[in-house]
């Protein structure tokens, strides 16, 4: 199989995303880890544009081994030079240099005729060699230049040295076939192209993604999340899932190690501060998820029925079942049981009707309102716990105590503890407060929304009497939400309880 080139852009055209730009320390931090996921090349920055760029260039060439780093400049000496110089400390460095070859770009913004173009990208190509050991030449606007010409300047620059021809759809202009068409073009009207690697650049403008492989490319330059000038680049993994469920088709490979898809992608958003949104390919929120009652049924039955590949292979643990109004019978009953909820099948049916008739109000039905539900069939309340009030004493010097009351119906329990921290205070005085014994198994706090006042969301995960139960709190405060997270969970091993069944033999509860 023909191995392409995963040459990533997410630090060079991905920061060109408004409102994307990282400090060097994070460009650092994403670039480690896509050393981890294995791209081929990375382009850490357009080193002439600002010192800024120069110095997150300088900082990944000189601490990220493995792929290869590629700084970008114009055809012009003092670019090369300090594309260059922001190399110099990387294990294979790379130019990538670029000149517009369009009739528009050469008119308009250059201001040059065809034959001073040529040899100026000659002359940048040469140039460049002296200066590193690979270079890659970009011709933009690409797909608006003529072909005969575009041809002799690809000719041209591969006789200079090029070993990487990458042509930019730079505008997001061209149709996927239309591009097949052009590249195949390239390649019968230059007589030494393989003596070059042949490379394609897209936007996503008119939601047009890489087609260009099949026609022979064998270089990809993508992003992450399809960050990227305007409506973004490629997307990373959309392709490299694409040539990986259709390798029947596409019998291509990449180094990238797909596992890692989920981690960078998270990591990316995360930095910049862009959510992933929820309908996105791969790494979305609801990328697995399947609401139909036919899809669910289906994927309950047989995964392969409604997925196309599975959550793991990208590296999320596993695909979420998101109930809403068209989920069926079977999908609603094996959340209940799932969530620990175990009914019997005439319950189940009386419980399956209220839940249509909350999911008819409510587009997405959650686990917390599957709770409601059940305990509501069965005629319980849910929420047996309330956090009435919180107060904490806690310094560098002084031992963490807390001092907590639980609302209970219509008792209160009021008692403080001491603990290792503030958060570890608090889970204690709870406990002594309730008088149950709990062991908790994992803690994680994150941020709901960016900015200063962000709404912390707690998760927690407690194990009763040998089952597990998770808990959700927020708000802008980390201890009360840590508070209302750990009552949560204590809620639903209430509501577990009171609906548990003697022949239940389910372990988790999550
Ligand atoms: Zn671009």
């Amino acid at each position: 199989m023909d191995r392409i080139t995963i040459f990533d852009t997410t630090l060079r055209d991905g920061e060109q995303s408004p409102g994307a730009s990282m400090s060097v320390e994070q460009k650092l931090e994403i670039a480690a880890q896509l050393a981890r996921l294995g791209v081929d090349v990375i382009e850490a920055g357009f080193p002439i544009s600002s010192p800024h760029q120069l110095e997150g260039c300088r900082l990944i060439a000189r601490q990220v081994r493995g792929p290869a780093i590629a700084a970008l400049a114009r055809a012009v000496e003092k670019d090369i030079d300090c594309a260059a110089d922001a190399l110099s400390e990387a294990e294979h460095p790379r130019i990538h240099t670029f000149l517009a070859t369009s009739p528009l770009h050469m008119e308009y913004k250059l201001r040059k005729k065809p034959d001073e173009v040529v040899e100026m990208a000659v002359r940048a190509v040469k140039y460049a060699r002296n200066k590193a050991a690979e270079v890659e030449f970009s011709p933009e606007d690409g797909t608006r230049s003529e072909v005969p010409f575009l041809c002799r300047v690809i000719e041209k620059v591969i006789d200079a040295g090029a070993r990487i021809i990458n042509v930019p759809d730079t505008v997001g202009y061209t149709m996927p076939s239309e591009f097949s068409d052009f590249l195949r073009a390239i390649m019968e009207g230059t007589p030494n192209i393989d003596k070059a690697v042949l490379s394609v650049h897209c936007h996503n403008d008119l939601g047009m993604a890489v087609a260009a492989v099949r026609a022979g490319a064998r270089q990809v330059e993508v992003t992450v999340n399809g960050i990227g000038e305007r409506a973004g680049n490629a997307c990373l993994e959309e392709f490299v899932m694409a040539l990986s469920v259709r390798s029947d088709i596409l019998p291509y490979t990449t180094g990238i190690n797909t596992r890692q898809i989920y981690n960078t992608s998270r990591l990316l958003s995360n930095t910049i501060g862009f959510p992933i949104p929820r309908n996105k390919p791969i790494t979305g929120e609801n990328a697995f998820a399947h609401e139909s009652g036919i899809h669910q049924d289906g994927v309950l039955k047989k995964r392969e029925t409604y997925e196309i590949m599975t959550p793991e292979s990208v590296g999320r643990d596993a695909s979420l079942l998101v109930l809403g109004r068209h989920s069926g019978l079977h999908g609603f009953k094996n959340r209940l049981s799932e969530l620990g909820l175990s009914l019997s099948e005439e319950e189940a049916k009386k419980a399956y009707v209220r839940f249509l008739e909350i999911a008819d109000r409510k587009k997405e039905v959650y686990d917390d309102d599957l709770y409601v539900i059940v305990s509501d069939q069965l005629g319980h309340e849910t929420e047996t716990y309330g956090l009435d009030y919180f107060n904490i004493q806690s310094g560098n010097v002084a031992v963490p105590t807390a001092t907590v009351r639980i609302a209970d119906g219509a008792e209160r329990h009021e008692e403080a503890a001491t603990g290792d921290g503030p958060v570890d205070a608090i889970f204690n005085a709870i406990d002594r407060a309730l008088g149950v014994q709990t062991k908790l198994l994992e803690y994680v706090v994150q941020a709901v929304t960016p900015g200063k006042q962000a709404i912390g969301e707690v998760s927690v995960s407690l194990e009763i009497d040998g089952r597990k139960f998770v808990g959700r709190g927020a708000s802008t405060d980390i201890l009360e939400a840590s508070a209302k997270a750990y009552v949560n969970a204590l809620n639903r091993w209430k509501a577990f309880q009171s609906v548990r069944r003697g022949d239940d033999e389910s372990n988790d509860v999550v």
